[in-house]
């Protein structure tokens, strides 16, 4: 029987993990250099019973079908649609822009003059980027558009990624579209949701099969080359001892503050687009309604990554990374038996969703009959 080896216990490593044991009935065993499995998507409950997302708030969402028939399989979701508030100019309102936005921040008279003229140049339901968006000729839309940018995306990117958002692949800033709506939620996909026992018990059932084994606090470099089969979820550049250079990654810190009284804030996530060094304010306890006199808040800040200093969360989207990173790809394709996946692998801005659906995908390219 062959033996496989998958290097990391987030969502990819999970479901790859599962799909090998399950459908091949082959071993698998699943390691991780940290002390909990499910990556960055671990969360646990507190002494307050409160569930705590500990790498940031994770709102699970997809349009995937493939996707939300393969997870549902591990647990229930609950109804969450998430919604996001930002503080712009000391005001509560809700984001991605829409026109609810455009209410809470200017007067009336204004406000229905600038819904009138977006009304006729755009159809309403429509998604539109900001760095589209500012290319407008109306002097009125012109003013709008500059407010958007500038309250909305500069600050919020600038603390972000440490670069303003012309020099950010335009793909970061289009996840919040300009929507032209009424729909104030983050999302529009069709299933949208919390995992009723958190996303550690989710995956933990994934990985709960008699053919696999996990290993905590095991770094694949400790490791034999005694597998038939590697999947590999960690850093790509990492693997192959950064001999092009290191692929750039965005790292953020949580400040974690415990208060005596039942909420912080009126919303799971408050955005910061304008004030202060942090970019949101995450308070958990909004996501399963859990209830306790205390509430859990944490403060986000970015900052860059530095290999010994902090984590890799974000993938840097760039032409330059992208061109450094395929040099890894193509070292990767003169090594047989050893496939690369997950946010770090494949070095790719997934949301969980799409990193689910690459793992199955992999694994129907490779393995289906
Ligand atoms: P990871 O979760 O990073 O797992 C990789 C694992 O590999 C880690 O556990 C790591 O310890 C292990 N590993 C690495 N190298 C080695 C090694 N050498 N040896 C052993 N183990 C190793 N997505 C959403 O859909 N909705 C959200 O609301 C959302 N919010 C997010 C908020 C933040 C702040 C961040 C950073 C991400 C968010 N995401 C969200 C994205 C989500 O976290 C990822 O899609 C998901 O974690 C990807 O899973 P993965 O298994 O590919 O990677
Ligand atoms: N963004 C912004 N202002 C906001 C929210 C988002 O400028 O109030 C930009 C920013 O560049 C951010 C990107 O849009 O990195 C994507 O936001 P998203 O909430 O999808 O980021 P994530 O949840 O992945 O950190």
């Amino acid at each position: 029987m062959k033996k496989n080896l998958v290097v990391g216990a987030g969502f990819s490593g999970a479901t790859i993990a599962h799909l090998i044991a399950s459908k091949l009935d082959e071993k698998v065993i699943v390691v991780d250099k940290k002390n909990h499995i499910a990556g960055n998507c671990f969360d646990y409950k507190d002494k307050n019973g409160i569930m705590i997302h500990k790498y940031g708030s994770h709102i699970f969402h997809t349009n995937e079908e493939k996707v939300w028939s393969f997870i549902k399989q591990f647990g229930d979701f609950n109804q969450y649609m998430h919604k996001v508030i930002a503080i712009i100019d000391g005001i509560e309102t809700t984001i991605p822009f829409n026109f609810n936005t455009l209410y809470d921040v200017f007067p009336n008279t204004l406000a229905e003059k600038l819904e009138k003229k977006l009304l006729e140049k755009f159809q309403y339901n429509t998604k539109v980027p900001i760095l589209e968006f500012q290319k407008q000729d109306d002097e009125d839309l012109k003013f709008l558009a500059n407010y958007v940018y500038e309250k909305v995306f500069l600050h919020y990117t600038t603390k972000q990624w440490g670069v303003t958002p012309n020099d950010v692949d335009g793909a970061v800033t289009a996840r919040v579209p300009v929507y032209l709506s009424k729909d104030s939620r983050y999302f529009q996909d069709k299933y949208q949701g919390i995992p009723l026992q958190g996303y550690s018990a989710l995956i933990e059932k994934m990985l709960s099969h008699p053919n696999i084994t996990v290993k905590l606090q095991t770094d694949y470099k400790q490791l034999k080359n005694e597998y038939d089969r590697v999947f590999y979820t960690g850093a790509i550049d990492e693997y192959f001892d950064y001999k092009f250079g290191q692929l750039p990654y965005r790292s953020v810190n949580f400040k974690f503050e415990e208060y005596d009284r039942e909420f912080y804030q009126s919303n799971s996530v408050v955005n910061y687009p304008c004030n202060y060094d942090f970019t949101r304010i995450h308070e958990y306890k909004h996501y399963l309604n859990d209830k306790s006199p205390k509430t859990v808040i944490a403060k986000e800040y970015s900052e860059f990554f530095e290999l010994g200093k902090n984590e890799r969360y974000y993938p840097i989207p760039k032409d330059e990374n992208a061109m450094l990173y395929n040099k890894y790809k193509e070292e990767a394709k003169k090594l047989s038996n050893t496939y690369f996946l997950g946010r770090l692998g494949d070095y790719k801005y997934y949301d969980m969703d799409k990193a689910i659906l690459r793992a199955i995908e992999l694994f129907e390219e490779n393995f289906n009959d």
